[in-house]
């Protein structure tokens, strides 16, 4: 079935479209079938279960870390990683960009976006962002490569206009925007008419979950 999905999905996506397949809860078996059906990237929210998932499978595909991530968990995330998407805070930048700097590695980030702004716990707010860019933008071992946000479960579009709007605006020296993660299973072909150039999908891919 994770197989059928995947290879459905990824003919369906425009081109210029990336998939990031939303493994939480996922065994490292069902990753290795999404991964061998076609799954380039697999976004995961908790430090711990990508880790365990990485242990049995290797580094078969690019690792996203798409949760909320704490303070303590940033030096074994920074290690797992590929990038990091879920970036809403200076002082969390800043641990990541020390925890970099101490294995020599340059880490690629998203902006998290509160774009719904209420209702959601995580994200820096529209109006913030900007000033967010410039300050993490002088951190020698991050490079910003896009924005990211969640949006609330219905009525997302607005949010994700949003977002786009901040994606087209924001102009930072030596900052390039390249990536726009927006949209999951119930709302990624909305996402890319809004334009996201990156969708994450969990239940599409793997089906439902039992517990989140
Ligand atoms: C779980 C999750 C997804 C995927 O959700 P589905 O509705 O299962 O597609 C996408 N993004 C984030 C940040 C998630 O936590």
């Amino acid at each position: 079935m994770i197989k059928e999905n995947v290879q459905k999905i990824l003919a369906e996506l425009p081109e210029g479209v990336k998939l990031v397949a939303a493994a939480k809860t996922r065994t490292a078996a069902e990753v290795k079938q999404a991964i061998e059906a076609g799954v380039k990237i697999i976004g995961e929210n908790y430090v711990q279960e990508a880790e365990q998932i990485v242990k049995e499978l290797g580094k078969s595909a690019k690792f996203h870390f798409i949760g909320h991530l704490q303070k303590n968990k940033v030096k074994k995330a920074v290690e797992i990683f590929d990038l990091i998407e879920t970036v809403d805070s200076y002082k969390l930048a800043r641990e990541i960009d020390r925890r970099c700097e101490q294995i020599g590695k340059v880490m690629p980030i998203f902006i998290e976006i509160n774009s719904g702004q209420e209702g959601q716990k995580f994200g820096v707010l529209p109006q913030e962002v900007e000033n967010l860019v410039k300050q993490i933008s002088m951190l020698k071992n991050i490079k910003i490569m896009g924005l990211m946000t969640m949006g609330p479960l219905t009525n997302f579009r607005p949010c994700f206009k949003t977002t786009k709007k901040l994606f087209d605006k924001i102009n930072v020296p030596g900052i390039e925007m390249k990536y726009l993660s927006m949209g999951m299973s119930g709302s990624y072909k909305i996402a890319i008419e809004e334009g996201a150039n990156l969708v994450r999908l969990g239940t599409k891919l793997f089906g439902r979950r039992e517990y989140d």
